[in-house]
């Protein structure tokens, strides 16, 4: 743990300040919220090991050119990143229907989306990170349109090499969600975290629908063996 001062606690990771003000330290919480924190909950060890996977995946995300917040891991639960102006707006990719999609339009889960769906919600928990139209985005001046339009290339550039590297894992990325920050640059790079919090993530050696789950997705539902689920996505993530 550090000394520095708290800047932000969210519900899964605290924000601290570093003597560089250009570098932040972000600590991974082993707290886990759901369906907008009515639900809560610990999943023993997620903090270690979402820091460790979200870590190797801005790693291969950066060797393929895309300029994200990661700058080095200095403990299992900690990792040190570019300060950014964090734009107040959830990335959604999709690339099979899941979760409020399918409530919101009655597609049946594991309906392919083909292209994927990029998808804009509105960070704002008080209320309830509404999704957003294109216009009530512009209205609300959340992005430019030429933000928007580097968004989605981001978003779906990520996709395909995240899409990839869950393949050769055997493990099929179904949704996620990013965050972007402004650098000081001005510059849109990717920040927050990618890990089975944000992603849901499907077992391919499994076909039965509560078995194959190894995201968030479990503790969300109560399908039990949360940790293991974690770990295994862990254990594959690095191996790659
Ligand atoms: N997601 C997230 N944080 C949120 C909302 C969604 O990380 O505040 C992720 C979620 O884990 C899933 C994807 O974004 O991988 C799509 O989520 P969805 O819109 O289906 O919402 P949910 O079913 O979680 O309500």
């Amino acid at each position: 743990m550090t000394d520095h001062p708290k800047l932000y606690e969210g519900k899964a990771k605290i924000l601290y300040a570093t003597d560089d003000p250009a570098v932040l330290l972000t600590f991974f919480k082993d707290d886990a919220t759901a369906f907008n924190a009515q639900k809560k909950g610990s999943i023993q060890g997620k903090g270690m090991v979402n820091c460790a996977i979200a870590s190797h995946l801005f790693q291969v995300l950066a060797k393929q050119g895309i300029p994200t917040h990661f700058i080095d891991q200095p403990s299992p639960t900690e990792m040190r990143v570019k300060a950014v102006k964090i734009v107040p707006l959830e990335v959604v990719v999709r690339n099979l229907a899941a979760g409020s999609l399918c409530k919101q339009t009655g597609l049946a889960v594991g309906t392919p989306i083909q292209p994927p769906l990029v998808e804009f919600y509105y960070k704002n928990d008080d209320l309830g990170d509404p999704l957003l139209t294109r216009d009530r985005l512009f209205l609300m001046q959340l992005a430019t349109p030429a933000q928007v339009e580097q968004l989605t290339t981001m978003a779906l550039q990520i996709n395909t090499i995240l899409t990839q590297f869950f393949q050769a894992c055997g493990i099929t990325l179904v949704d996620f969600k990013l965050e972007f920050g402004l650098d000081a640059n001005q510059r849109l790079i990717l920040a927050d975290e990618i890990s089975p919090d944000t992603c849901r993530l499907w077992n391919q050696t499994e076909t039965d629908p509560a078995r194959r789950v190894m995201d968030k997705d479990r503790f969300r539902h109560d399908l039990g063996e949360v940790e293991s689920a974690y770990q295994q996505v862990m254990e594959r993530v690095l191996a790659h």
